[in-house]
Protein backbone atom coordinates (compact mmCIF):
# COMPACT_ATOMS: atom_id res chain seq x y z
CA UNK A 1 0.00 0.00 0.00
CA UNK A 2 1.43 3.26 -0.91
CA UNK A 3 0.36 6.21 1.16
CA UNK A 4 0.72 9.53 -0.50
CA UNK A 5 -0.76 12.73 2.11
CA UNK A 6 -0.07 15.20 -0.06
CA UNK A 7 3.83 14.10 -0.78
CA UNK A 8 3.43 14.77 -4.55
CA UNK A 9 1.96 17.99 -4.07
CA UNK A 10 5.00 18.85 -2.32
CA UNK A 11 6.86 16.99 -4.76
CA UNK A 12 5.71 19.41 -7.14
CA UNK A 13 7.18 22.47 -6.23
CA UNK A 14 10.90 23.09 -6.08
CA UNK A 15 10.54 24.72 -2.87
CA UNK A 16 8.64 22.15 -0.84
CA UNK A 17 10.59 19.45 -2.35
CA UNK A 18 13.05 19.94 -0.74
CA UNK A 19 11.35 18.77 3.28
CA UNK A 20 10.99 15.17 1.45
CA UNK A 21 14.52 15.02 2.28
CA UNK A 22 14.01 15.17 5.71
CA UNK A 23 15.67 12.04 7.83
CA UNK A 24 13.79 13.02 11.07
CA UNK A 25 17.09 13.59 13.17
CA UNK A 26 15.57 15.90 14.90
CA UNK A 27 18.67 18.62 14.94
CA UNK A 28 16.29 21.14 13.62
CA UNK A 29 13.97 20.98 17.09
CA UNK A 30 17.08 20.69 19.37
CA UNK A 31 17.51 24.12 18.28
CA UNK A 32 14.71 25.62 17.60
CA UNK A 33 13.94 28.05 19.91
CA UNK A 34 10.54 28.09 19.48
CA UNK A 35 10.23 24.16 20.42
CA UNK A 36 12.38 24.50 23.53
CA UNK A 37 9.62 26.47 24.66
CA UNK A 38 6.33 25.25 23.26
CA UNK A 39 7.37 21.73 23.03
CA UNK A 40 5.99 19.09 20.66
CA UNK A 41 2.26 18.09 21.86
CA UNK A 42 1.50 22.22 20.64
CA UNK A 43 2.47 21.57 17.01
CA UNK A 44 -0.58 19.08 16.82
CA UNK A 45 0.41 16.37 14.31
CA UNK A 46 3.20 13.32 14.76
CA UNK A 47 6.04 16.08 13.12
CA UNK A 48 6.88 18.93 15.89
CA UNK A 49 9.53 21.36 15.53
CA UNK A 50 10.63 23.02 12.92
CA UNK A 51 10.13 20.71 10.06
CA UNK A 52 6.96 20.03 11.68
CA UNK A 53 5.58 23.87 10.83
CA UNK A 54 6.09 22.81 7.45
CA UNK A 55 5.43 19.55 6.66
CA UNK A 56 2.19 19.28 8.86
CA UNK A 57 0.56 22.08 6.54
CA UNK A 58 1.51 20.29 3.53
CA UNK A 59 0.22 16.84 4.40
CA UNK A 60 -3.34 17.49 5.89
CA UNK A 61 -4.05 20.67 4.31
CA UNK A 62 -2.91 24.43 4.21
CA UNK A 63 -6.64 25.56 6.30
CA UNK A 64 -5.65 23.20 8.89
CA UNK A 65 -1.88 24.11 9.63
CA UNK A 66 -2.48 27.52 8.59
CA UNK A 67 -0.82 28.27 12.04
CA UNK A 68 2.20 26.07 11.68
CA UNK A 69 4.47 28.11 9.62
CA UNK A 70 3.74 31.58 11.40
CA UNK A 71 5.26 29.40 14.52
CA UNK A 72 8.91 30.71 14.03
CA UNK A 73 11.00 33.25 14.41
CA UNK A 74 13.17 32.69 11.65
CA UNK A 75 16.30 32.59 13.28
CA UNK A 76 17.28 30.23 10.72
CA UNK A 77 19.41 27.84 13.44
CA UNK A 78 16.91 24.72 12.16
CA UNK A 79 18.64 25.93 8.42
CA UNK A 80 22.28 25.56 10.07
CA UNK A 81 21.90 22.15 11.79
CA UNK A 82 19.99 20.41 9.11
CA UNK A 83 22.54 17.67 8.13
CA UNK A 84 20.29 17.04 4.38
CA UNK A 85 20.46 21.24 4.41
CA UNK A 86 16.61 21.59 3.99
CA UNK A 87 15.86 25.16 3.91
CA UNK A 88 13.40 25.61 6.74
CA UNK A 89 12.87 29.41 6.66
CA UNK A 90 12.39 29.74 2.98
CA UNK A 91 10.37 26.92 3.34
CA UNK A 92 8.35 28.82 6.05
CA UNK A 93 8.31 32.54 4.28
CA UNK A 94 6.83 29.92 1.29
CA UNK A 95 3.56 28.31 3.23
CA UNK A 96 3.04 31.77 5.27
CA UNK A 97 2.72 33.38 1.36
CA UNK A 98 0.37 30.49 0.83
CA UNK A 99 -1.77 30.75 3.87
CA UNK A 100 -2.22 34.67 3.65
CA UNK A 101 -3.36 33.95 -0.07
CA UNK A 102 -5.72 31.41 0.85
CA UNK A 103 -7.32 33.63 3.14
CA UNK A 104 -7.75 36.35 2.00
CA UNK A 105 -10.83 37.32 -0.73
CA UNK A 106 -10.55 38.79 -4.16
CA UNK A 107 -10.92 42.54 -2.68
CA UNK A 108 -8.37 41.80 -0.29
CA UNK A 109 -5.97 40.51 -2.73
CA UNK A 110 -7.06 43.05 -5.23
CA UNK A 111 -5.88 45.86 -2.15
CA UNK A 112 -2.32 43.99 -1.82
CA UNK A 113 -1.55 43.49 -5.40
CA UNK A 114 -2.20 47.42 -5.51
CA UNK A 115 -0.29 48.04 -2.20
CA UNK A 116 2.38 46.23 -3.70
CA UNK A 117 2.41 48.16 -6.74
CA UNK A 118 2.36 51.61 -4.81
CA UNK A 119 5.53 50.95 -2.45
CA UNK A 120 8.09 49.91 -5.24
CA UNK A 121 8.16 54.03 -6.47
CA UNK A 122 8.02 56.93 -4.09
CA UNK A 123 5.21 59.04 -7.11
CA UNK A 124 3.11 55.73 -6.65
CA UNK A 125 3.20 55.90 -3.22
CA UNK A 126 2.63 59.56 -2.75
CA UNK A 127 -0.88 59.27 -5.40
CA UNK A 128 -1.89 56.23 -3.71
CA UNK A 129 -1.76 57.70 -0.28
CA UNK A 130 -3.50 60.96 -0.78
CA UNK A 131 -6.27 58.87 -2.74
CA UNK A 132 -6.24 57.08 0.08
CA UNK A 133 -6.98 60.43 2.11
CA UNK A 134 -9.80 61.64 -0.15
CA UNK A 135 -11.43 58.33 -0.37
CA UNK A 136 -10.64 56.58 3.41
CA UNK A 137 -13.52 53.39 2.64
CA UNK A 138 -10.95 51.88 0.34
CA UNK A 139 -8.24 51.51 3.20
CA UNK A 140 -8.46 47.58 4.23
CA UNK A 141 -11.58 46.21 6.22
CA UNK A 142 -12.84 43.23 7.03
CA UNK A 143 -10.71 39.96 8.43
CA UNK A 144 -7.47 41.31 7.78
CA UNK A 145 -8.36 44.44 9.99
CA UNK A 146 -10.37 42.21 12.59
CA UNK A 147 -7.27 41.45 14.47
CA UNK A 148 -4.91 44.50 13.57
CA UNK A 149 -4.70 48.24 14.51
CA UNK A 150 -5.13 49.99 11.31
CA UNK A 151 -5.30 53.69 12.59
CA UNK A 152 -5.91 55.51 9.13
CA UNK A 153 -3.66 58.02 7.63
CA UNK A 154 -2.39 61.33 9.31
CA UNK A 155 -3.63 64.11 7.72
CA UNK A 156 -0.51 65.91 7.51
CA UNK A 157 2.14 63.17 5.32
CA UNK A 158 5.24 63.01 7.38
CA UNK A 159 7.11 64.17 3.68
CA UNK A 160 5.10 67.11 3.76
CA UNK A 161 6.03 67.91 7.73
CA UNK A 162 9.75 66.33 6.87
CA UNK A 163 9.64 69.17 4.03
CA UNK A 164 7.99 72.05 5.71
CA UNK A 165 10.58 71.25 8.98
CA UNK A 166 14.06 71.40 7.07
S1 LIG B 1 17.41 18.72 10.92
FE1 LIG B 1 16.80 18.41 8.77
S2 LIG B 1 16.83 16.18 8.50
FE2 LIG B 1 16.86 16.55 10.70
S3 LIG B 1 14.68 16.47 11.34
FE3 LIG B 1 15.15 18.63 10.92
S4 LIG B 1 14.60 18.94 8.75
FE4 LIG B 1 14.74 16.71 9.09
Amino acid sequence: MILDNGRTGMLGKAVTRQALNCIRCGACLNVCPVYQQVGGHAYGSVYPGPIGAVITPQLSGIEKGARLPFASSLCGACRDACPVHIDIPELLLHLRAEVVASQGGFFARAAFRGWAWAMVKPGRYSIATGFARVFPFLLPTGPWKRGRDFPGLARRPFRKWWRDSL
